[in-house]
């Protein structure tokens, strides 16, 4: 399975090596033809406005969202979660998203960056062990479409949704050292989705 890392801007370097401890062995994709090669994408951390016109510029937006329509397994974290909601809340003007998972989510929702937090949760994958989860001007989940499940929350907050091939989480496990989050995404998501269409 090919992991591709949208590596426009954001926390790129440390989705590469949580990947890489999962044992993939991941593609950076800055290009249309990068992306082409990819079965599964991961985007990143960072700043979703940003992002989103590097896309633009790079004429990867609609490739992106249409590869995402058209059911690419794809795994957001904070900013990257933004860009997969179908909804955003105190966007910036205009703002847009690739879209495909249908959620609201309102952005830097737990205040700004000197409100950064860290908080031991629970993470519905089974195990009881609680994830130390790291949220930087992170968003939450307001509403949440009924194809949708719930896998973490913060004071009654959804800040981990997953539907189908689209996992989305508020916070950073890609800065922790701990990968149970990417491997969740690979084996969980990602395979089973990738093996249903062979
Ligand atoms: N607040 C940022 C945004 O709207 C996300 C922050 C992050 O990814 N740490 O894009």
């Amino acid at each position: 399975m090919k992991v591709g890392v949208l590596a426009l801007q954001g926390d790129v370097r440390e989705h590469v090596s949580a990947l890489i401890a999962c044992g993939i062995d991941p593609i950076q994709v800055r290009r249309v033809n990068e992306l082409a090669e990819v079965d599964a994408l991961v985007l990143p951390g960072g700043e979703s406005t940003t992002i989103v016109q590097l896309a633009q510029i790079f004429g990867l937006f609609e490739p992106i969202k249409n590869r995402i329509a058209s059911g690419m397994p794809v795994y957001g974290s904070c900013a990257g979660m933004i860009l997969l909601a179908d909804t955003i809340l105190d966007a910036k003007e205009g703002q847009k998203t690739f879209g495909g998972l249908d959620i609201t989510v309102r952005r830097n929702a737990f205040g700004r960056q000197v409100d950064s937090f860290e908080s031991d949760i629970t993470f519905a994958d089974g195990s009881t062990d609680l994830i130390k989860a790291v949220f930087i001007r992170a968003p939450w989940v307001e509403k949440i479409g009924a194809n949708v499940q719930v896998l973490a929350s913060v004071d009654s907050h959804p800040v981990a949704v997953r539907s189908q091939k689209l996992l989305a989480t508020s916070f950073h496990p890609e800065l922790t050292g701990d990968h149970r989050i990417h491997r969740y995404f690979i084996e969980e998501v990602a395979k089973p989705a990738l093996e249903k269409v062979k």
